[in-house]
C-alpha cells in the first residue's frame, strides 16, 4: 500500500508543502503532493514528527493566542464586529473520542490518528481530557473551550444588591392600559406632543416602542403599546417593568369591561394606578359618574375618600396633560424609585424585531446601570455586542442610564418581548450563559414548567408551594360572577387563601389566559365557551381553565382539589 504525500502530511498534522520541504531537506525526492512515498520513508517521517509534536502544537497555539488578541482589540475600535457567529466549541473535562469527532466535525480515524501522533492510544469509545482534545483541535485549527461549570451567578449575572449610596434617582416608567377608544393612543400622542420643540415637530421620529418626555427637567418614559394585554404578556414572561399605570377612562362613556380588566391587571402586578379621565370636552361627559362606578369596581378615587388620583383631561384638546404629568411626578417621588448608574446595565427587552438591513433590531428598557456601545450583552437566548443605540428621538447614542428606552443593533437573533437582558464583562461571558441557556430551554420544552392547577393543588399545598389559590371567574351573567367570587373566597383555610383576582362577564378572552399565567391563577367559566385560539393559548400557557354549566359544581371541584380529593379528568 502506498502512501501519497498529503495523506502522509495530513496524518502528520502539518502541510504538504512543509513535508515536502522536510523531505527535500532530508534528500527524498519528490515532486508534488501527489508523489507516492515507500513505506521506509513514511517510517522515517512519522519517527522525526512524532518526536516532540506537543512542542509544535504549544507554538501553534501561542500563535493562535495571538491571533485571537489581535481580533480583540480590532473589537474594541470603533467598529464594533459582532462576536456571535466566531466558532468556538466548549468541550467537558474529558469527553470520548467518538463525541468530541463529533463536536468538531472529523471522522473518528482521524482523531485517532492525531492521537497516535500524541503518544495517546485511544478507542472510539474512550475518554480523553481536555488539554489533549484541545491540542488536537488545535491541530485543525479548531478553537476550543472548556466547559465551565459556573452558574449564571458566578459569571456576574445575579444582582448583587446595591449599597444605597450608590443608588440614583430614576425616572418612572408608565403604561397606559384602558378600554378600546377611551382615548390611550391618543393621550399617548397628546403627551408625546407636549415636549416636540419646534424644530423636532417637523422631522420624522422614529418609533422604537417607547418614549421620553421632560416635565420641570424630570424625566418621564411611556411604553408605547397601550393595553393591558402587552403589559401582562411580559408580566407573564417575568418582566416587570411599569411603575405607574395610568387607566384612561372616557368620560362620556364610563367604567368598561377592558377598565375592569385592565384594574384586575394593574393590581395584580401590584403596580399603583392614576386615573385619566379622558374626553372631558365632550358634552355627554359626566365626570361623577365614572368617579362612581370606579368606586364601585374597588378603585376609590381621592375625591372618595380613596389614594388614586384622578385627573380630567382631553387628549384631543391637549388639556389637562401637563396636570397629569405632575401628578405621575408626584406619585413616582412617593415610590423613591431608585437605580445604581455605575454598573454592567440589567433590563427588559421591550419588543424585537428582524430588520430586512439592519438585521436583529431590539427596543430595550435600560431598568439599572449604564449601557454603553461596544458592551457584550446577553437578551434572553441571543447574544453579542452593542453595536449602536439609538434614543426614543431617534439619534445615536453612546450610552444609557437607568430608566432609557434604546434601540440596539448587534444580537445574533431577535431576542423576545419579556426577555431580561444584562451586559456582561467579555464576550466570552455572553456566549457561555446564551448556550446554557440554549440548553435549558431545550430541557424546559420538553417538560414544559407547570403551573398550578386543579390536579395538583393539593401536593402543592401539602409541600408549603401554593399558599394562595388565585381564580379568575368569567360568567354570562354578573349575578354568576359575584355568588361564584362569594362562595370560593369563603373555601379559604388555614393552609391556602382562595383569591378571586379577576371576575367579568363575558367569554374567557387571550387577556384572561395571560393574567391567569402572569399571575399563576386558574380560570373558571361558567355558561361560556372560549374559543380553540383561547383554549390553545391556554394549553399553550399551562393554564387550568375549566367550564362549568353549574356553580355548585364549580366550587365542589375547588373544594375537593383543595382536600386532595379531586377526582381525576378523563
Ligand atoms: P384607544 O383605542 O384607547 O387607543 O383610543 P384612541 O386614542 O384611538 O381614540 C378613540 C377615539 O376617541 C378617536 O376617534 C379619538 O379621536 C377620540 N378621542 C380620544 N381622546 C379624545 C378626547 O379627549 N376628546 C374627544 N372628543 N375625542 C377623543
Amino acid at each position: 500500500s502506498k502512501v501519497r504525500v498529503y495523506q502522509l502530511a495530513k496524518e502528520l498534522g502539518i502541510s504538504s508543502k512543509e513535508l515536502i520541504g522536510k523531505l527535500e531537506e532530508l534528500d527524498i525526492a519528490v515532486t508534488n503532493h501527489m508523489s507516492t512515498l515507500d513505506e521506509d520513508t513514511v517510517e522515517i517521517m512519522k519517527e522525526l514528527y512524532y518526536e516532540e509534536p506537543k512542542e509544535e502544537i504549544e507554538d501553534k497555539k501561542q500563535i493562535d493566542k495571538k491571533n485571537t488578541k489581535q481580533k480583540k482589540n480590532k473589537n474594541n475600535s470603533d467598529e464594533v464586529e459582532l462576536q456571535a457567529d466566531k466558532k468556538i466549541i466548549i468541550m467537558p473535562d474529558t469527553i470520548t473520542v467518538q463525541e468530541f469527532s463529533e463536536k468538531i466535525e472529523k471522522s473518528v480515524s482521524e482523531v485517532i490518528t492525531k492521537l497516535i501522533g500524541l503518544g495517546v492510544f485511544a478507542s472510539a469509545n474512550q475518554q480523553i481530557d481536555f488539554d489533549t482534545a484541545a491540542s488536537i483541535a488545535l491541530d485543525f485549527g479548531i478553537e476550543i473551550e472548556k466547559e465551565e461549570e459556573k452558574e449564571e451567578v458566578e459569571l456576574g449575572l445575579e444582582q448583587t444588591p446595591d449599597k444605597p449610596e450608590d443608588l440614583k434617582e430614576r425616572p418612572p416608567v408608565i403604561t397606559v392600559m384602558g378600554h378600546v377608544d377611551h382615548g390611550k393612543t391618543s393621550l399617548l400622542d397628546a403627551i408625546r406632543n407636549t415636549n416636540v420643540t419646534a424644530r423636532e415637530a417637523g422631522g420624522i421620529t422614529q418609533h422604537i416602542g417607547a418614549s421620553e418626555v421632560e416635565v420641570n427637567g424630570k424625566k418621564i418614559v411611556f411604553l408605547d403599546t397601550p393595553g393591558h394585554e402587552a403589559f401582562t404578556s411580559m408580566r407573564a414572561r417575568g418582566a416587570s417593568v411599569t411603575d405607574i399605570a395610568i387607566l384612561v377612562v372616557a368620560a362620556d362613556d364610563g367604567v368598561m369591561p377592558q377598565t375592569l380588566e385592565a384594574i384586575s391587571h394593574a393590581k395584580a402586578a401590584n403596580v399603583p394606578m392614576i386615573v385619566a379621565l379622558n374626553k372631558i370636552d365632550k358634552p355627554n361627559a359626566n365626570p361623577d359618574r365614572v368617579k362612581q362606578e370606579l368606586s364601585e369596581n374597588g378603585v376609590l378615587i381621592e375625591e372618595w375618600g380613596g389614594d388614586t388620583i384622578c385627573v380630567p383631561v382631553s387628549a384631543l384638546k391637549g388639556e389637562g396633560i401637563d396636570n397629569l404629568l405632575e401628578m405621575i411626578l408626584l406619585v413616582a417621588e412617593m415610590q423613591e424609585l431608585k437605580a445604581n448608574p455605575n454598573k454592567l446595565a440589567t433590563g427588559t427587552v421591550i419588543e424585537a424585531k428582524l430588520d430586512k438591513s439592519r438585521g436583529p433590531v431590539a427596543t430595550i428598557l435600560v431598568q439599572n446601570g449604564t449601557l454603553k456601545v461596544g458592551d457584550p450583552i446577553v437578551a434572553g437566548a441571543s447574544y453579542g455586542r452593542v453595536r449602536a443605540m439609538l434614543n426614543s428621538k431617534g439619534k445615536n447614542i453612546k450610552k444609557a442610564g437607568p430608566s432609557t428606552a434604546v434601540e440596539i443593533l448587534g444580537l445574533s437573533d431577535a431576542p423576545e418581548a419579556g426577555d431580561k437582558f444584562n451586559a456582561v464583562k467579555e464576550d466570552k461571558i455572553a456566549r457561555q450563559i446564551v448556550e446554557k441557556r440554549r440548553a435549558k430551554i431545550r430541557e424546559e420544552s420538553l417538560n414544559a414548567t407547570a403551573k398550578v392547577s386543579l390536579e395538583d393543588l393539593f401536593k402543592h399545598i401539602k409541600e408549603g408551594e401554593v399558599k394562595e389559590l388565585n381564580i379568575i371567574v368569567k360568567a354570562d351573567v354578573q349575578g354568576s360572577v359575584e355568588a361564584v367570587k362569594q362562595s370560593l373566597v369563603k373555601l379559604s383555610n388555614d393552609e391556602v387563601k382562595v383569591k378571586v383576582i379577576h371576575g367579568g362577564v363575558g367569554t374567557i378572552t387571550e387577556s384572561d389566559i395571560m393574567l391567569a399565567s402572569a399571575s399563576n391563577a386558574i380560570i373558571i367559566g361558567f355558561n361560556v365557551r372560549p374559543s380553540s385560539t383561547v383554549t390553545n393559548l391556554a394549553k399553550r400557557e399551562n393554564v387550568d381553565l375549566r367550564t362549568y354549566r353549574i356553580i355548585y359544581e364549580a366550587i365542589e371541584d375547588v373544594e375537593a382539589a383543595m382536600k386532595g380529593m379531586l377526582d381525576p379528568e378523563y
